[in-house]
């Protein structure tokens, strides 16, 4: 009985780790999110360790000795700190804490480490990122991962939207990139939403985009709402905050860009 128990657990192990070995092999997002759970802990010990570190306030910066941020550290924080201070007060959001930075010369440097920069840890404040990354994109998942905790909305599209939208790049280009974009390829609502998001790699700039329009013409306040959804299903999510279903929500936001598009005069080019 014993043996036959062990047989069975054996065959049941065999199976979990091939049907794991498959979604990884299959899934470069879940490969991605593998190698990050085990890489970045790793990577991290050996940073605070090796590295050299500049604080100012709440906030640490972690740099490589003789790296491209070496000779002026503060510099390189200085644009972080506006752009956390500008988000913070857009998001009405109280900002009282620091985040820590971990600023690699390049994203090869990332890769040699077995991190795919950028990206945040919310939840630690932490932010693993390459010198010349935009100032607020990573930053504002922790400021958003703070303040909504576990009620933060599931959703690529809105997180990654809104991150864009705050990274300190101007605002038109977004509508400029996605109307190329969506001029260029078909794009169904389902692709925005849940993995698709991922499966599909949309193009940042069309969330911002997206998140940009919900701003404009639904206002802050019901785009808050809807980051404090938590883990609800998106589509239920949009539904409860903006009366409609997603797909007429992305329906206007395609229609809107058209127009802009003509109206900024970069419809035909
Ligand atoms: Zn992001």
């Amino acid at each position: 009985m014993r043996r036959r128990i062990l047989q069975i657990a054996g065959v049941l192990g065999l199976l979990a780790v091939s049907v794991a070995a498959a979604i990884l092999f299959a899934c470069p997002y879940c490969r991605a999110f593998a190698s990050r759970a085990v890489a970045t802990p790793l990577a991290t010990f050996y940073i605070e360790h090796r590295w050299l570190r500049y604080a100012e306030g709440a906030f640490l910066v972690y740099y490589p000795a003789g790296g491209a941020i070496a000779d002026n550290p503060r510099a390189w924080l200085k644009p972080r700190l506006d752009a956390f201070q500008a988000n913070c007060r857009y998001l009405g959001v109280d900002c009282n804490f620091g985040i820590t930075f971990y600023v690699f010369d390049s994203r090869e440097q990332g890769a040699r480490y077995g991190l795919s920069l950028g990206f945040a840890a919310p939840f630690l404040r932490r932010v693993y990122t390459s010198c010349n990354q935009t100032p607020g994109h990573e930053l504002t998942h922790v400021i958003v991962g703070q303040a909504y905790q576990d009620r933060h909305i599931r959703s690529a599209l809105v997180r990654e939207g809104l991150a864009t939208l705050l990274n300190g790049e101007d605002w038109l280009d977004f509508d400029r990139a996605s109307f190329e974009s969506v001029r260029d390829t078909y794009l169904e609502a389902s692709d925005l939403l849940g993995m698709n998001f991922w499966w599909r790699d949309v193009d940042y700039y069309i969330a911002a985009s997206f998140v940009r329009y919900l701003v404009d013409v639904y206002g802050l306040e019901k785009l808050k709402n809807l980051l404090g959804q938590g883990p609800m299903d998106e589509k239920t999510a949009f539904a409860a905050v903006y009366g409609k279903p997603f797909e007429g929500l992305f329906t206007e936001w395609k229609d809107r860009l058209k127009k802009k598009g003509v109206e900024a005069g970069f419809a035909d080019q």
